[in-house]
């Protein structure tokens, strides 16, 4: 049976980990099962970064953005000689499972942690990104998508009065689902995304002239890992090439990441908590829980870490027929 578990958060911080480390303290109470919180991600499973979360620990946080237990980044991780360090740790404070909140990276880990030491772990998709293969949902992509929009917005204003083109980067350095949903949601007339490359400078020039002509204005959203390079040396360019026309860009950045939780983010996290409890009881190596179509969903973990999570191909082609006329 399994008495006490483990939770972390790690890789890059996302709006609803709070709630849903709230639903995980509270779900495992109901089960009689206690929990440890481990602070700063897979650090402090080498440092011994415990301390207890209790039902009451947990109040007021299910609208509050980033993580009350830190996350951090470790690359000794990666080393079989300190998962070994990790893992007497954990049987040191009797933790017999572990939950954990991160993207593909942190999965990675998790998934040769829980096989080599034969340990109960579940995995939740936590990322803005929303780049986990097996989920349509992951905590902090519907919060982080409403923050672009609301950003695009107002560059929007600025780009119609002032007629003027704009690059918009936002985050996505091998992913662009995040440029799809907030491209399709604010009308932006371009979509640039890691996943499609784009021929070379001068095929991109002719297609904002040819938009420009028509709308005088021009939003283009660029996933920062587009084949292009560096938004700033690409605005040069178009400017070079658009002598008449005002070229800007803006780099959204971290705001991105932070801020209250949206109400899907609130409330699928806190599903997936108290899904991820319902596993780990299952004493089942390495799992993850999601959500596909809806549905509460449970898969081995290393299917979602060995394929990459497709785009959304229809949703792309019709912002870019809707978008434009
Ligand atoms: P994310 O989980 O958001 O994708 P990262 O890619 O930065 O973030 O990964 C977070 C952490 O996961 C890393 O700092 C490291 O501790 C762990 N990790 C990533 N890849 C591996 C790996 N191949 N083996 C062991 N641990 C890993």
């Amino acid at each position: 049976m399994i008495k006490k578990i483990g939770i972390l958060t790690s890789g890059g911080d996302a709006p609803g980990m709070n709630a849903c480390i709230r639903s995980i303290v509270r779900a495992a109470h109901k089960n009689n099962i206690k929990v440890v919180g481990i602070e700063y991600g897979y650090k402090g499973l080498l440092n011994s970064n415990f301390i207890n979360l209790s039902p009451e620990s947990v109040t007021n946080i299910v609208h509050k953005g980033g993580t009350i237990l830190k996350t951090n980044r470790c690359e000794e991780f990666k080393q079989k000689k300190y998962r070994k360090i990790a893992y007497n740790n954990l049987r040191n404070e009797n933790i017999d499972g572990l939950i954990i909140l991160g993207g593909d990276g942190s999965f990675k880990g998790a998934y040769i942690f829980s096989n080599e030491f034969k340990i109960p772990l579940v995995g939740i998709p936590s990322t803005i990104d929303n780049d986990i293969y097996g989920s349509d949902y992951s905590i902090g992509f519907n919060t982080a998508v409403q923050t672009i929009m609301d950003s695009v917005d107002k560059i929007r204003d600025t780009a119609s009065s002032h007629e003027r083109i704009f690059f918009i980067e936002v985050m996505g350095r091998n992913s662009g689902h995040l440029a799809i949903h907030a491209g399709n949601a604010t009308g932006a007339e371009l979509v640039l995304i890691p996943e499609i490359n784009i021929k070379n400078l001068d095929s991109l020039v002719k297609k904002i002239k040819k938009i420009n002509i028509k709308k005088k204005s021009v939003i283009i959203i660029y996933a920062e890992g587009c084949n292009l390079g560096p938004v700033d040396k690409i605005t040069n360019y178009v400017q070079k090439k658009m002598k008449n026309s005002n070229v800007r860009y803006s780099i959204l950045g971290h705001i991105q990441r932070g801020g209250s939780p949206c109400e899907k983010d609130r409330i699928n996290s806190s599903l997936l908590g108290y899904y991820s409890v319902k596993e780990i009881i299952k004493k089942d190596k390495s799992k993850m829980v999601g959500i596909i179509n809806d549905k509460l969903i449970v898969q081995d973990l290393k299917l979602s870490i060995k394929r990459k999570k497709e785009i959304n191909k229809d949703l792309f082609k019709i912002t870019e027929i809707i978008n434009n006329y």
